[in-house]
Formats: C-alpha cells, structure tokens, sequence
C-alpha cells in the first residue's frame, strides 16, 4: 500500500488523463440530486456530492440487458452475450463500495453470473471516504460502513486542498503510476490525515438501539409482531426501496421475439420482492399477496437470510431506501422496533 497525496487543483488533468484510458464513472449533478454518470469533462464530476439517487453498483448490474442472442430455428445458433469494458468509478464512498463487494460474493457464488462478473473484472474503484453522514437516515456508523479496509483500488481521503490517497491494488497503483499529479505523502499530510479522521468520527453518530449483530435475532423473534401490519399498511409496493439498494440483485428473466419469429433475445430486467407479484407462481398462488410479508421479507433478506448463508448482513447501511421511500417508511425506524428502541 502507498500512501500519496493530490492536490485539488490537479483533479481535473486528473480526470481527463483517466478518461482517455477508461470509460470514467461519477457523481455528477442532476437537478438538485446526484447520479453515477459518465465524465466526459472535468466540470461534471460532483466530488462534495452527498449520496446518489442509484448506487454505483448499477453500472455494473444495469437495470436492463441482453443475455442471449436467440434464434428460434436453431436453438444451437444461439449466442450468449457476455460484454464489458474497461471501466473507472470514481468517487465512491464506502458504504456503496461495500454494497459492491457484497454484489461480488452474490454473483460470484454457485452459478456464477458472467455478465457481471466481467464487468466487474474490467472495473477499477476509486473509492471517496465520506466527511459527514449523507443522510438523517443512514446507518453507516452502526454498521462500520463509513470506512474502508478493502474493496478498492484507490482510496482518497479529503484534507482541504488536497486529497490523501491509499493504492491497494497493483490495479489502483498501474493507473496512476505514470500520472504526474501524485507525489509521496510527508508527515505533515499524514498528521492532517489524523486531524481529518478524528474529526470525521465525531461527525457520525449511532442511530440504533442496539448493536447490529443482534438483528437477526431480533427479526426473528418479530417474526409476529404487529410492526408488519402496521409498516404493511403504509407501504404502496411501489418498490423504490429496493431500486435504489445497492446490494438488492433480484432480476426477472424474458425472452423477447422479433417479428420474423426467428430471432430474438433473452433480457434480464431488475425485479423487486415489494412487486405484488414476485412471489406469484403457477396457478396464482402468492406466497406474499400483503405488502406486510413482503416489507417482513425484505428485512429478513438484508438481515437474516443473507447472515445464515454468507455470514454477514446485506444492508451496508446507505439510507437509500429510507430516505426515497415516498410512505415515508424508515429502515432506521423498523430496526429500532425490533431492537427495542
Ligand atoms: S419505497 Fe416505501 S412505499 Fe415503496 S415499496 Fe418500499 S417501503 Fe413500500
Ligand atoms: S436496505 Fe436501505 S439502507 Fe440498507 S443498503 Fe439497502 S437501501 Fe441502503
């Protein structure tokens, strides 16, 4: 791991010098909000942005894409579609670096996803430590997810007029390695690193009532409570919530036939487990007909069942979910109800 410093004033030769060898991702400003977009020009990248309506992580798993190319007359004709290409993220802060890391473990277990995974194969991270928390909602500090240990390739870190930046990846340290913006960091920047740091942990407050490791047992034992009706009542299923995670992954799978009725494409296209019917199978039955069950099922996805299989929560703690939700339903809330708050 190196330790560098950039200057503000170098950010945008920066930028342009990234741009020319990869497609370069970040937040850019959109009306009064902000979204991962590409930078063309340096006067688009947003760096102070506070969070983003969509997580980073959907440029790697995109709303909509082709599978396979099909063809209906010869189905061994057919040909999946595996694409990607080089791609830098610039500006991500930790906790949306965590939801990607959490998306890799999903995809890269038992089948792994190609399409993701190559995509996320020509991605570089340059994750943005967060000075204050984005949101009155979010639940990174609960949830350790303010800082980083892993997960990039370069992290850099706001003292002022400059950046702090961490390489650790040989990837991270290849990018930058022939760049004239960074030079070694002095004792100075690394006391004005600890300076920064003891002032951005005092910024970020607890907002449970209790630890998070005592949520799946918590949920569990709420399996009955009367928060689901209560939440159930209030919750459109207009599934908001769950676009705009960054480790939600559900997708629906279709196949689309041209006009010729000889070709055609298999699409996957992002699903929701608030849609009244993602849990609708032949027949009709619904195994969750009430927004109740499927709010219930959502925090029992992020908590419990993704503890039981991978040994961790699936809720990086970002606000996205609580702050979007137009019935104002906060995760925050539901978490201390059943910590006991
Ligand atoms: S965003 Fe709110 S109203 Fe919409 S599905 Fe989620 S909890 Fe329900
Ligand atoms: S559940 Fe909500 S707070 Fe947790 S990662 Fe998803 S959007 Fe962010």
């Amino acid at each position: 791991m190196k330790t560098l410093v950039l200057s503000k004033m170098d950010v945008p030769g920066l930028v342009e010098a990234l741009g020319e060898t990869a497609r370069l991702i970040g937040p850019r400003k959109k009306e009064h909000q902000f979204v991962f977009g590409q930078i063309t020009k340096p006067e688009q990248l947003a760096l102070e942005y506070p969070t983003t309506i969509l997580p980073p992580s959907r440029q790697l798993f995109p709303n909509d894409e082709p599978l396979v190319r099909l063809r209906l007359d010869d189905v061994a004709a057919s040909r999946e579609i595996v694409e990607g290409e080089k791609t830098i993220l610039l500006g991500v802060h930790p906790c949306d670096v965590q939801g990607i890391n959490i998306l890799d473990e999903v995809f890269s277990d038992s089948p792994p996803d190609a399409n993701y995974l190559t995509r996320r194969s020509q991605t570089i991270i340059i994750a943005l430590e967060c000075q204050a928390p984005c949101s009155p909602y979010n639940l990174c500090f609960d949830k350790g997810t303010y800082r980083l240990e892993w997960g990039y390739d370069l992290l850099m870190i706001d003292l002022g007029d400059r950046y702090f930046v961490f390489t650790r990846t040989g990837a991270g340290e290849e990018l930058i390695g022939d760049l004239p913006f960074f030079r070694a960091a002095t004792p100075a920047d690394r006391e004005a690193l600890g300076r920064a740091r003891e002032t951005q942990a005092g910024s970020f407050k607890t907002r449970l009532a209790g630890p998070v490791n005592r949520l799946p047992n918590a949920l569990k034992e709420a399996y009955d409570d009367l928060l689901w009706e209560a939440v159930g009542r209030r919750c459109l299923s207009c599934e908001t919530c769950t676009n705009v995670c960054p480790t939600c992954y559900c997708f629906d799978v279709a196949d689309e036939v041209e006009l010729d009725l000889v070709n055609g494409t298999r699409c996957r296209q992002w699903d929701s487990c608030q849609s009244c019917t993602f849990a609708e199978v032949a027949g009709g039955e619904n195994f969750r007909p009430r927004p109740s069950e499927r709010q219930r099922h959502r925090l029992f996805k992020k908590e419990v069942y993704q503890y039981e299989k991978y040994g961790r929560s699936a809720c990086v703690g970002c606000g996205r979910c609580s702050a979007q939700c137009v019935a104002s339903i906060r995760l925050n809330e539901m978490y201390n109800q059943v910590l006991g708050g």
